[in-house]
């Protein structure tokens, strides 16, 4: 029996696309879907039952750090990459858990832990990276209080950055995580939360560092993905070729009309706000870094509706530091005061396959694409509470069940 060949039986499966649910079985061949209404008849293959139960494609979370286990991320350079590795697994696991067959690393993850899970030895989503993030001086991931020099930006340290300056420094450093098998560059383009010497309202790097690890992104057939809150740093980065903002939270007007120009996508994440606001102290955000929440947290909703009304491409994300990863599938319900839950679902698979470049082979349920399902107990159309407060029934992952007893 190969372990990549499964037959759900009686599914309702729901298609992104339509938007509308399908009934009959689904074959997976080798990992695959391949065929999603024909009648299989072999009785070779593993079969499940999933009368009565919603089947969706697997979801995507296009903004973890799945190396961040506590929230004070610049105290995360000093550790063992063994240590945070360890804690890294069990993170991957709770996420597959939830139903998150895919995530996006957009700091911190490296080639170590995506081949571990390519190889079965982490169990966990199939892992995007992109390797260190690039930070200015005095940046977002720029990890030095007013009084400390040092900076450790060798390979094996377990900081999520490393503190370029300059055309030429932020162009080799980009190739460095490119040379690494990064899938896209990260870079903190305007100033954050969880971060010592910066203010929100900052715009970080010079348009022409930008314009270079563009350049040299795109010439590798890979992407920029730009940390940015306020509209002067999104507006900027979109102009200079950046394809991803990550959180969005004060984009204005014009924000929404560069999105769609360039085919550019949003990828916000209230719940760490929420989660931030709730419980960051006591994960190890600081009094002062918690002050920046509020600001940012107003804002979110805001955006989140201009974006949706505006027809930006809205990605799923969360963000989440420490022990606050539990509230992951909370953005359903977040989301869900503004946008319809079938579009909150698009933006956790069709559309966050097109971002991460794998349009067609995952967030969707079609002949070819990978066999990543989630088995539901009840209708998410209908209660969203199904996705945001309870774990799926079961989770398959290229025809392996890969979670079950919800
Ligand atoms: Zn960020
Ligand atoms: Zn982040």
């Amino acid at each position: 029996m190969n372990p990549g060949d499964l037959i759900v039986r009686n599914a309702t499966w729901l298609d992104i696309e339509a938007g509308d649910y399908c009934e009959g079985d689904l074959e997976i061949r080798d990992g695959r879907f391949v065929d999603v209404d024909a009648q299989p008849s072999v009785s070779d293959v593993r079969e499940i039952d999933a009368a009565g139960a919603y089947v969706l494609p697997g979801l995507i979370d296009c903004h973890v750090h799945v190396t961040a286990h506590t929230a004070d991320l610049p105290a995360l350079g000093t550790d063992s990459p063994n240590y945070v590795a360890m804690h890294t697994a069990r993170l991957m696991g709770d996420m597959l858990d939830r139903g998150f067959t895919t995530v996006r690393d957009v700091a911190g993850a490296d080639y170590g832990l995506h081949d571990a899970q390519v190889e079965g030895l982490l169990r966990g989503p199939r892992l995007f990276f992109g390797g260190k993030a690039l930070s200015q001086t005095g940046g977002h991931a720029d990890p030095r209080g007013r009084g400390e020099s040092y900076v450790d930006s060798s390979a094996t340290c377990s900081h999520i950055g490393r503190v370029v300056d300059g055309v030429d420094a932020v162009r080799a450093a980009a190739r460095d995580e490119l040379r690494k098998g990064a899938h896209h560059i990260k870079i903190m383009a305007g100033g954050g939360v969880a971060s010592p010497t910066d203010r929100i309202d900052s715009t970080q790097f010079s348009l022409d560092e930008i314009t270079a690890v563009v350049e040299e992104a795109e010439a590798a057939n890979r992407y920029v993905a730009a940390h940015a809150y306020t509209g002067r740093a999104i507006n900027r980065a979109l102009r200079a070729g950046v394809r991803s903002i990550e959180h969005g939270n004060l984009m204005d007007d014009e924000s929404v009309a560069l999105f769609l120009e360039h085919d550019a996508f949003v990828t916000m994440n209230l719940v760490t706000y929420w989660a931030l606001m709730e419980e960051g102290r006591e994960f190890g955000l600081s009094q002062e870094n918690w002050e920046k929440v509020s600001v940012v947290l107003d804002g979110g909703m805001t955006a989140l509706e201009r974006a949706y009304r505006g027809g930006v491409n809205l990605c799923y994300g969360t963000d989440l530091l420490g022990g606050m990863h539990r509230h992951q599938s909370r953005e359903f319900a977040l989301r869900a005061e503004v946008v319809p839950i079938i579009d909150i679902i698009r933006s956790a698979t069709s559309t966050a396959a097109r971002l991460i470049q794998r349009e067609g082979e995952l967030g969707v349920i079609a002949p070819g694409a990978f066999g990543d399902l989630i088995v539901l107990d009840r209708d998410p159309l209908r209660d969203v509470s199904v996705l945001a407060d309870a774990r799926p029934s079961q989770v398959i992952q290229a025809g392996k069940v890969v979670a079950a007893g919800g």
